[in-house]
């Protein structure tokens, strides 16, 4: 069985103590590789590899780190297939999407951070009073942890990555064990492109294991995590008295709103992606879909028809809009929300119930997507995240009524409106507990914007320089004369 190896200081090595976790192709519900189950003697080893390479590092120019994170994204490019298959068999995502949307985003997540470095600049301010200048340097904070999910899992685990070492801190990062490939093809890259050692090092493993550690180090200066809530509460109440810098990128419970004046079609389509896009387990999916009173019956309809078309299985085909859900403790998760659903009133009417694709994928982990309506908008279902191919319907009639429900949940991550009138359009988004609106689209990334949540979707800013000044101290030094 193939082993994956931990990258430290520049090396693929075995977890010290020798143990290994189960990987699972969640398409075929079988064991296909095995993942260092690492402990703290690998993420010591980790940080004493980058507090080593910190100094020659964060000393190299812009350009030249540019060069090397270029390399890496080149790397990327020149294995992509490879890529695009890895994550597919890892994530049970379906391969298109992969290849669409996973990979394209990892390698321009290095390449937009590799050219970022070369326009950051800090801020200097003039005082005319006291002749004297003020100049603000952004200096690296040193070794910093990352820390990633498996939804997205290259996308995710580079978003994060790729900032820091611009800015010229060393990292020790760990993939979510669910998910490991290809962050450990992102190692074997990393070494292709020469990247000096100690620069990056990826240990793999449990979360409370090999996450706790890195979270715990006292070496290391931030971390950047991107996971559930809760997780994300545990790792505040370690970080916090110990006043590393944090970003929190957390759950949601995201509403798509749709008025009576929308581009019906656009609206339409856009809402069945929107909700079942990976599987529904993207942290930006729509999953409480408000339609106004006005055309909820005809849209219901459209919608059931367009999501009873999806097709359901195996990933590695061209035409599957859903693969497999991550795991079987996850499908078994979903499937408990969909009965909760019909306890707390709720009338399934698409889907509802796991499948098992004939053939290769007979025994993987899908579900069906599946639309509930009736419940209303403080029940469980539509108060707690699911993070599955699973939407629930809701009519409304007035924007206060729909705001009131929207900003009902304790997430506030993003939001989708569909109208034609601008001035509603605007009003609706500034009111919205969210970090990110999209008015008449969904998932329309522009990567120089600030990314994250509000409420109990986390704190900081992922995106553009945002990210620089997460992984950069400033320093202001005054200079009379
Ligand atoms: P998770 O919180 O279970 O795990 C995320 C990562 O944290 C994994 O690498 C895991 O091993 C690690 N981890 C777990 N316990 C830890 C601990 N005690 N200390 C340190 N690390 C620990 O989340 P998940 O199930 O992998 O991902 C799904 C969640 O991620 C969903 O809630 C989803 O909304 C959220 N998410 C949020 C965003 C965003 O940008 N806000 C993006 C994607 C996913």
């Amino acid at each position: 069985m193939f082993k994956i190896q931990n990258y430290i200081n520049g090396e693929l090595v075995a977890p010290i103590n020798g143990k290994y976790l189960d990987n699972y192709d969640p398409s075929v519900g079988e064991v296909y590789s095995l993942i260092p189950d690492s402990d703290s003697a690998d993420v010591d080893m980790a940080v004493k590899a980058a507090k080593e390479a910190f100094p020659e590092w964060s000393n190299l120019s812009n350009e030249q780190r540019h060069d090397y994170i270029m390399a890496i994204a080149d790397g990327i490019e020149s294995r992509f297939e490879e890529f695009v298959e890895a994550e597919s068999r890892d994530n049970g995502k379906p391969i298109k999407l992969a290849r669409k949307v996973d990979i394209p985003r990892a390698k321009s997540n290095f390449k937009f951070y590799a050219t970022a470095v070369m326009h950051y600049s800090s801020q200097s301010h003039f005082m005319s009073e006291e002749p004297a200048i003020n100049y603000t340097l952004r200096q690296p904070l040193g070794v910093v942890g990352c820390i990633s999910p498996w939804n997205l899992p290259l996308y995710l685990f580079t978003w994060k990555i790729a900032p820091a070492l611009a800015t010229g801190n060393t990292v020790v990062a760990k993939p979510s064990e669910i998910t490991p490939m290809t962050a450990y093809l992102l190692s074997e890259v990393c070494k292709e492109a020469g990247l000096p050692n100690g620069v990056l090092n990826i240990v793999h493993g449990n979360g409370p294991t090999t996450g706790e550690a890195i979270v715990q180090h006292d070496d290391i200066q931030a971390i950047s995590f991107t996971g559930g809530t809760k997780t994300g509460e545990h790792i505040a109440r370690i970080v916090a008295p110990k006043f590393k810098k944090m970003s929190l990128e957390l759950g949601g419970k995201n509403p798509n709103i749709i008025f009576g004046d929308c581009d019906y079609d656009k609206a339409l389509s856009t809402s069945v992606i929107s909700s079942f896009a990976n599987q529904g387990q993207i942290c930006l999916c729509g999953s409480r879909v408000f339609i106004h009173e006005s055309i909820y019956e005809k849209f219901r309809d459209d919608f059931v028809v367009k999501v009873k078309k999806l097709k359901v299985g195996d990933p590695m085909e061209g035409d599957t809009s859903l693969g497999a859900v991550v795991s079987k403790p996850h499908q078994e998760k979903i499937l408990l929300y969909i009965e909760l659903a019909k306890q707390e009133g709720g009338k399934v009417i698409a889907g509802g119930n796991a499948v098992n694709p004939e053939g290769r994928c007979a025994n993987g982990y899908f579900v069906e997507p599946t639309v509930i309506e009736g419940l209303p908008f403080n029940c469980r279902t539509n108060q707690e995240e699911i993070f599955g191919p699973v939407v629930t319907l809701q009519p409304f009639s007035t924007e206060e009524e729909v705001l009131g429900y929207a900003n009902s949940v304790k997430y506030g991550l993003a939001a989708t409106v569909w109208t034609q009138d601008i001035s509603r359009a605007n009003r609706v988004a500034q009111n919205l507990h969210a970090g990110i609106v999209w008015v008449n689209c969904w998932l329309l990334r522009d990567l120089r914007t600030p990314f994250g949540g509000v409420k109990d979707s986390g704190i900081g800013r992922e995106g553009g320089f945002e990210a620089m000044d997460f992984f950069t101290e400033p320093k202001n030094i005054c200079v009379k004369y």
